[in-house]
């Protein structure tokens, strides 16, 4: 195990990438870009309940800089929900565990993991398929990180 500690693992890949508020036009509104590890801390935390101590071994940092990243996290939200930002997630040094592939035919969504592919829909056997890890430049370099 060489692993290299900047980056971070992540469970799987937000499936809503992009929020603004309600009545206001884009061009009008500066965006926040939300790291995808900022997502997962995030996700960790406030939606599944892990504490610090668990979700930074989840993501394979330690403890203080699971902490420094949730409250940027969690700023960055504030600063949305007050201010009236946009917030788009992408980016951050990351890779994924698990990739989820959405079928644009029937709308399945099927978790696997980020080394197997998918070439038809289980569901409706539809090759139109997006792939989520593919959509923010990640597939074959998580694979690699988590074979290492
Ligand atoms: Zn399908
Ligand atoms: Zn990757």
């Amino acid at each position: 195990m060489s692993r290299n500690k900047k980056e971070r693992s992540i469970g799987y890949p937000p499936i809503f990438t992009s929020f603004k508020p309600v009545g206001v036009a884009g061009r009008h509104l500066s965006n926040i870009i939300l790291t995808i590890d900022e997502y997962e801390a995030i996700r960790l935390a406030d939606y599944e309940g892990f504490n610090h101590d668990e979700a930074s071994k989840e993501m394979n940092i330690s403890r203080s800089t699971f902490t420094r990243l949730i409250e940027k996290a969690r700023n960055k939200i504030a600063q949305m929900i007050i201010s009236g930002n946009m917030i788009t997630i992408d980016g951050g040094n990351i890779h994924f565990r698990s990739n989820i592939i959405k079928c644009n035919n029937c709308g399945h969504m099927f978790n696997i993991s980020i080394d197997k592919e998918l070439n038809s829909c289980p569901n409706c056997n539809s090759t139109e398929l997006f792939n989520l890890a593919g959509n923010f430049g990640h597939g074959k370099c998580c694979a690699i990180y988590l074979n290492e």
